[in-house]
Formats: C-alpha cells, structure tokens, sequence
C-alpha cells in the first residue's frame, strides 16, 4: 500500500506545501463553514490575506471551550462543517462534551502514513483496543488499519485475559491502544503461560492518549523486541504528530494539518524550545477547524532529524495552558521543573520561587535532599546548567532547605512576585 508515506520536503517545499494547503482550506472553510466566515469577517481578514503559514497569525485562536459554547448556540456542529450534513458519514460524541462531523477516510489517512513506518500491510494482522462506541478514536484506527490492506480485528477496551488469548489464537502482529493497556495485556500472557518473544507473533505497538515513559518503551522494545511509535491527537483533530524510528519527539503530519506553538494570550507563534499552546489548522474539508486551540501545552524542535526529514517535531506534552507560568516572557510549566530535578537523583523535593527585584525577576529553586551534599557548590553549578536547557529561561540560584520546610501539598511553581 505504497500510496500512504510519510513525504520528505525540503524546508523550502514544505513551507509552500503548507501555505498552498492553508490557503486552500481557509478559502474553502470561509466560503462553505459559516462560522468559520463569521470569525473571520469579525477580526476583518479574508481568505485572500492569507498567503503564508505566518499570516495565519492574523485569525482568532478558537478553543474548546469557544467550540462548546458554539455548538450550543448553533446545533449540531457550531457553523463549522464545511459540506451538507446529509453528506456526512459519521457523527461522533467527543469528550468534552463535544459533537464531532470529522471525516474517517481522511483522519484514517494521516494514520495510514504513521503506519507505514512498520510497513504494514497483507498479512498484518492488528488489535485495535480502543473504544467503538461513540467516541472517533477507534474509529480513524480502524480505517488506518483498512488502508493500509491488513487485517483489523476489533478488540475493543477492557477483557485483558481474552485480549491475551486473541494475541497468540489470531497470530496478531500489531496493535494499536494505549502502551499502559498493553503492558497489561502482555502481564496476563505470560501469567497464561506464553512466551512473549517466542509464541506471539506480535512485532509493532502504535500508541496515542496517554504519556508513554521511557521506560516502558525500553521494556517493549527490548524485553519483548515490539517496535513502537508514539503519537499525539485529539479527538476533535485526528492523529497530528507521531515519533519515527530515532524518538527525538514527534513530527508534524504535514498532511493532517499545520501545527503552531503560540503564546496562549496572545495566539503569536513562538520558536523552536519554546513552550505554548499547541493551535491545529487541520486540513479536513468536511470539518476543517482553523487554528485550533488545544488547550494542551508543548514546544518544539526544529533541526532535522536523523531520518531526513524536516519537518518539526513536538517534544512531549508539558501539561494544560493554565498551569504555565510565565518567567521573564517564556512559559514555564511544573513539569519541566520536575524534568530537571528528575536529574539529579539526590534531590528528593523541589520548589520553584519567583520574586521580583527591581524590574525583574528572581527565580530560586528550592530543594531537599535525601542525604548531606559533600560538595554543594558543584550541585548547584550543575542545576543552574542544565535548568535553561529544559526551562529555556535561567535560575537565578539553588537553595537547599532543611527537610521538610517544602511542604507535600504545594504548588510546584510558587509566584510570590508582586506587580506594582
Ligand atoms: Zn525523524
């Protein structure tokens, strides 16, 4: 099923693939998807002003929350599906509660391309664990799995013994789910008595929903020799960003949609390290959604990657917009404070500290320690070093506390500055 690749453009053939492709869908979107005119005429811009993936800069961030407010204000869809509804195939319920015209055949493309990394096709034979019911998930999976010319096999959630069993009965090869469920699963085989490596025929997982730790992945690939992937979506957008063979985070799909890094207040795009709300144009014509916000915060590495091909790749999910705290004009969230000290195994609680001195601000990690630190200045010199290189932004100073002055329940970041 040679037709689903992933296409490897050079920066330059990228960026006017991906301005041909936003100019296209935002004539397309104002001309079809009321609402998405109407928010367009709102802030004065027409289709023909966009020219490049900057442009896009001008038009609205719509958020979830937008979108909610605005399916109940215009049913079904809130303005936004792009063709007659007589027309569409499926309606999903998302969480939210959301309702969701997203088109199978197209999301199961962008699917259908992360696939052919494990060259799926004739023979495969795949699990695919998430739900059938209402929600789209296993819906776009299932197509990806039909495009690619293998053989689903609808497992649904839950049933982890049965799951099992059908593992080594159907001879599955791949499967598709969560990486935690399946770690489950694999538990219940060896406790029935099965050979991982030896009696299971299964070579490649294809994970999305939840955050895949290192270490699992280590323990898939080694201890079972199961190739895996990790991918990001959302229900509402499809799957727009999977790992390749090298796992130096998650590229683009260039052919799902364009997806920028933007400060959240402003809805300006930021570079490469820095952390923002990831906003998504997908470039579905039944439900095309212009610059989507997500709610869910990243940023982003730009240097090509070891597997030749440019597009950007995201480097993990670092938590929801609300939670980041902004230190000296770039957001930091808790996680990435965690990331750090994560490092530094003497280190058994931390707290960030921002004050403000002057115009500026003074940032103090607060640390415990499980034993006494022989030579603190060096400790010291090594966090300091290596915070901007998860935080973007600097420390200003490590302090370590006696035990217990950090308190259990707190808040990871603690803002003490005063803005007068
Ligand atoms: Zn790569």
């Amino acid at each position: 099923m040679g037709q689903f690749k992933a296409v490897s453009r050079s920066p330059e053939e990228r960026e006017k693939y991906l301005n041909e492709k936003l100019r296209y869908i935002i004539k397309h979107a104002y001309e079809n998807a009321p609402t998405a005119k109407k928010k367009m005429d709102a802030v004065g811009v027409k289709p023909s002003d966009i020219r490049t993936t900057k442009d896009i800069e001008k038009l609205p961030v719509t958020t979830k929350d937008e979108l909610r407010d605005l399916q109940k204000e215009n049913p079904i869809f809130g303005g936004f599906v792009a063709v007659p509804e007589e027309n569409l195939k499926t309606m999903f319920i998302s969480p939210g509660p959301l309702y969701d015209a997203g088109n199978v055949d197209y999301r199961g493309q962008t699917i259908a391309i992360a696939l052919s990394r494990f060259n799926v096709g004739k023979g495969d034979r795949v699990v695919n664990t998430f739900s059938y019911h209402m929600m789209p998930l296993g819906h776009w999976f299932h197509q990806a799995v039909l495009l690619m010319g293998a053989t689903v096999i609808p497992t649904g959630t839950g049933g982890s013994e049965a799951q099992a069993r059908t593992l080594y009965e159907l001879g599955v090869t791949g499967y598709i789910g969560t990486a935690s469920f399946l770690d489950t699963v694999l538990k219940k085989a060896e406790a029935q008595g099965f050979d991982i490596r030896r009696d299971l025929k299964l070579r490649w997982g294809l994970f999305i929903a939840e955050m895949f730790p290192p270490s699992l992945r280590k323990h898939f690939e080694e201890d079972y020799g199961i190739e895996t992937m990790d991918s990001w979506g959302t229900a509402d957008l499809g799957v727009i960003a999977y790992d390749c063979e090298h796992k130096a985070g998650m590229h683009f799909t260039d052919e799902g949609g364009f997806i920028e890094i933007v400060d959240p207040k402003t809805g300006k795009q930021l570079g490469p390290g820095e952390v923002g709300e990831v906003v998504v144009t997908n470039f579905d014509e039944v439900y095309p959604l212009i610059r989507f916000g997500t709610g869910d915060l990243s940023k982003y590495a730009d240097e090509p990657c070891a597997c030749g091909r440019f597009t950007p790749r995201l480097q993990g999910m670092l938590g929801r917009v609300g939670e980041a705290i902004k230190i000296r004009g770039t957001f930091v969230h808790p996680k990435q404070v965690g990331e750090v000290c994560a490092k530094f195994p003497v280190v058994t609680k931390y707290q960030l500290i921002l004050d403000r001195a002057g115009q500026k601000d003074v940032v103090t990690l607060q640390i415990e320690t499980k034993e006494e630190v022989a030579d603190k200045e060096k400790l010291f010199q090594d966090i300091l070093e290596y915070f901007p290189k998860v935080c973007t932004v600097k420390a200003n100073s490590v302090k370590i506390v006696p035990l217990g002055a950090i308190p259990e329940e707190r808040k990871i970041i603690l803002d003490q500055r005063v803005w007068d």
